[in-house]
């Protein structure tokens, strides 16, 4: 059997930690080849006159690892950094994240090697409009939904949605996910991961039998996923003792008023906790709040907040992780040796993706739901996914990033099994 291997970093990583769990699982040779690589990779260039007249060629690419279990589901993100072999990473992470979850959709993943913020709007619009019209021949509502990632949002898929609907002559809107509400975009997305990471968070303590109204909380990273986790945490009653962002550390141990530090940032020009006050509130080091003595700790902020400088000092007992990746493999070793307990990235913050498919799932039936419908969906599918990973994980005691992996991968491999191998 190939096992493939990579010199980038996050292909390997990805590649180890499949071919670890599909071993674990027993799957069949063939089965971990198949898996072990990615249905189409596709890059493409991208020539765009810029402002100042002359041309330029970028690079783009699009990689649909899985449509097994249903049409590839990833963001398309504009970075320098942007190469093939991390689309591939990130699709295949994709495709584990998407079956976990329990939505229709395979993996995908892809992007354009460019600066954006070195780009005007009129730049950036060629940039989206080209590659949209590039990869039109691979996209589809049944084939390849794209979504926003880093440095992309609202505008660049409307820029996406427009091409290809030009393009075909009729409106594609179900083809990419995270659209403006005004523009097929749905209720109770931006909610959507931070609900989801505290419902697992809440999940969590249910199964130990913790009440969250004695149960305290720190969280790291104050933006859109740290904020909608700390609004219902609080709202369930658990105790927020710590938050941060940039601009530091905010420190009161009887905790923080998560209202009017939302209040707060949303009255400030760069939404930062800069400034906020509340009675006993201590700002301190954005770095100390990861050593803070509390029971959960929710690092939402950037990847490999915690790594091995770090991860002994860290006093949780519990950590879900809403970030990507917030903890690297040598401090994941680490804080498995103090005994805490990880709810892993791929199963805490898949709200997100869960969000996409109720956007796409509306956008075919060209039907409006409510927030509270969204919400209500949401929530019920979230607890569902906890609690098969928490289960399948106690019955064959192993971590739940481990579990999560098993889990994810044996619903592919069952899909690749029944559908068959042909040509
Ligand atoms: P965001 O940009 O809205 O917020 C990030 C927050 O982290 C900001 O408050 C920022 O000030 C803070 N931050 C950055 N560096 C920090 C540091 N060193 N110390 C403390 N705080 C720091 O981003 P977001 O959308 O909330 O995403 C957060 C994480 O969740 C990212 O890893 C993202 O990939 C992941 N994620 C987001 C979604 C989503 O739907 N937004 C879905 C899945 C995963």
């Amino acid at each position: 059997m190939g096992k493939r291997t990579s010199e980038n970093v996050l292909l390997d990583t990805a590649l180890k930690n499949f071919y670890g769990a599909a071993e674990e699982l027993g799957l069949e040779d063939g089965l971990i080849e198949i898996l072990g690589n990615s249905e189409r990779k596709m890059s493409v260039s991208i020539p765009v006159v810029m402002d100042d007249g002359s041309t330029r060629v970028f690079n783009g690419y699009r990689v649909q690892h899985s449509s097994a279990i249903g049409p590839a589901k990833g963001g398309i993100r504009f970075h320098p950094d942007v190469c093939l072999e991390e689309c591939e990473a990130l699709a295949m992470l994709m495709t584990w994240k998407c079956s976990l979850a329990g939505i229709p959709y395979g993996g995908g993943k892809g992007g354009v090697e460019c600066n954006p913020l070195e780009m005007s709007k009129g730049e950036k619009e060629r940039v989206a409009r080209t590659f949209a019209a590039r990869i039109e021949p691979v996209v589809g509502a049944w084939s390849d939904v794209p979504a926003p990632d880093v440095n992309t949002g609202g505008q660049e898929m409307v820029w996406f949605m427009d091409t290809i609907s030009k393009m075909r002559g009729r409106l594609e809107p179900a083809i990419f996910t995270g659209k403006p509400v005004s523009l097929w975009g749905s209720q109770g997305r931006t909610e959507a991961t931070g609900l989801g990471v505290a419902t697992c968070a809440l999940e969590l303590l249910k199964v130990l039998e913790k009440d969250p109204k004695k149960t305290t909380f720190t969280i790291q990273g104050f933006g859109n996923v740290g904020t909608y986790a700390a609004l219902t945490l609080v709202d369930a009653g658990a105790k927020v003792i710590g938050i941060s962002d940039i601009t530091g550390a905010y420190y009161c141990k009887d905790g923080i008023d998560i209202n009017k530090a939302f209040q707060h940032i949303s009255e400030h020009p760069q939404r930062l906790l800069d400034g906020y006050k509340q009675p006993g509130l201590e700002k301190i080091d954005a770095e100390e709040l990861l050593f803070l003595d509390t029971d959960v700790f929710i690092p939402a902020a950037l990847e490999g907040a915690v790594n091995k400088n770090n991860a002994d000092k860290v006093k949780a007992r519990y950590i879900v992780e809403a970030a990507n990746g917030p903890i690297t493999p040598e401090a994941d070793a680490v804080l498995d040796a103090k005994g805490i307990l990880i709810v892993p990235d791929f199963l805490a913050n898949s709200g997100g993706v869960i969000g996409s498919y109720f956007e796409w799932a509306q956008n075919l039936g060209g039907y409006f739901w409510t927030r509270e419908e969204y919400n209500s969906r949401l929530l019920h599918i979230m607890k569902g996914n906890f609690q098969r990973v928490w289960e399948f994980s106690q019955e064959r005691k192993v971590k739940m990033r481990r579990g999560a992996f098993m889990t994810a991968i044996a619903r592919v491999a069952d899909a690749v099994r029944m559908r068959g191998v042909f040509l």
